[in-house]
């Protein structure tokens, strides 16, 4: 390719401060350096993590940088040492890297890769943006809303030539990690009666993570009541909005379940809602996971509750492994196995990203997909 081993200059998104409107900007991409890929992004979605850096956690250190992490692309170049992915391949970036050599990695009980968060703990060293001067961080070591971004190769997945990466990218984060959350993390069984707190993206992809394992009764509950008949879509067969009652909702759900349910699952980031959802599920075996996002709080509940045999448990990108797994789930949406399609309510351009981020802040949208560069 021509542009191999040059700077390339293209359009990114900056979000220079918390709580500002990104600007497009131009800005310089580095080469990849070695086991290192440097990515052409096609299509990226916003995901609610993207507004709790920018809007809700807004850690000065963080900044500048250029958000988005749910995306897929085609490779540009590689760096040294890359052996496995070639210019050309389609790929998604993945926020939780597989080194395949660590412990972890070599368990099958979890997706936390030792150097997972490697590329995520942002540094100007790790980063290969430049703009107007200035070093530009790289969020959660991907950087999606750029035309090019560089990748560790760890963090990578290949995935099948025949996906439209204008859906696909979707299982870059919110799908693959509510999907997982139910799956994989809750380990949901047939039969079983199931909550989902939060019904974006990550919520509802939860939902259809509960009706693919088989779950027979699966309570959609969101204060917002628009989001009601997009759950019904993905298998959901109950509907509860917390404020149209006046106890609290574990009650709500015990009373609707003979004691409580047997999966719960938290897709808001809000620990008051952690707690409800731990609350909601049935002592003697319930399980509850938290997928929602936040670290800017404590939690707590009572200690009876776990005494009582419930269980607490979190989960990161659904659990899977990216490299392996990521793939696995596209050719699941090739196969119609699972949908993405009905996840997406607004198609833009990545000039639009500031009324993308809008629409998700105001509870308009599912996802927003923003097309950055021809297919
Ligand atoms: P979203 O903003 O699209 O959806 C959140 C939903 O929660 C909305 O429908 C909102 O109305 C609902 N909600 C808000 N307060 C509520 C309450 N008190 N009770 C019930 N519902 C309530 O967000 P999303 O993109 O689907 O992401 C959901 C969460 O998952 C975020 O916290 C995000 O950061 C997190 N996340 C976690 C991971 C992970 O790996 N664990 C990955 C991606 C996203
Ligand atoms: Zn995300």
């Amino acid at each position: 390719m021509a542009t191999a081993g040059k700077v390339i200059k293209c359009k990114a998104a900056v979000a220079w401060e918390p709580n500002k409107p990104l600007v497009i900007e131009e800005i310089e991409v580095d080469p990849p350096q070695a086991n290192e890929i440097r990515i052409k992004i096609v299509a990226t979605a916003v995901c609610h993590t993207d507004l709790y850096h920018l809007l809700e956690n807004m850690h000065k250190d963080g900044f500048p940088t250029v958000l988005g992490h749910e995306a897929a692309g085609i490779v540009e170049s590689v760096g040294p040492g890359v052996t496995e992915i070639q210019p050309g391949d389609k790929v998604i970036p993945l926020f939780i890297g597989q080194c395949r050599q660590c412990r972890f990695c070599k368990s099958p009980k979890t997706n936390q890769c030792v150097d997972a968060w490697k590329g995520n703990v942002m540094t100007v060293a790790d980063s290969r943006f430049t703009c107007k001067g200035k070093k530009v961080l790289q969020f959660a070591g991907t950087s999606t809303f750029s035309e090019y971004t560089v990748v560790n190769e760890i963090a990578v997945a290949k995935i099948d030539p025949a996906a439209p990466l204008d859906k696909v990218c979707l299982l870059g984060c919110g799908v693959c990690t509510g999907y997982g959350a139910a799956v994989n993390t809750a380990k949901v069984e047939p039969g079983s009666t199931c909550a989902v707190f939060g019904l974006g993206a990550v919520g509802l992809a939860a939902v259809m993570g509960c009706k693919a394992a088989g779950a027979e009764k699966i309570i959609a509950v969101d204060i917002n009541p628009e989001k009601f008949e997009k759950a019904k879509v993905f298998g959901a067969t109950d509907f509860v909005n917390p404020k149209d009652h006046n106890k609290p909702i574990s009650q709500v759900l015990s009373e609707m379940t003979d004691g409580g349910v047997d999966f719960s699952l938290e897709c808001v980031g809000n620990v008051g809602v952690m707690r409800s959802a731990l609350e909601s599920c049935v002592q003697g075996w319930g399980v509850s996971v938290i997928v929602g996002w936040t670290d800017l709080q404590d939690f707590s509940a009572r200690p009876i509750q776990l005494i009582a045999g419930r269980t607490w448990k979190g989960s990161a990108f659904g659990g899977f492994k990216g490299r392996e797994d990521v793939p696995q789930m596209v050719k699941a949406y090739l196969d119609k196995k699972v949908k993405l399609d009905e996840f997406i309510t607004h198609n833009m351009t990545l000039d639009q990203v500031n009324d993308a981020i809008e629409l998700m802040k105001h509870g308009k949208c599912i996802r927003t997909v923003l097309s950055v560069s021809p297919q």
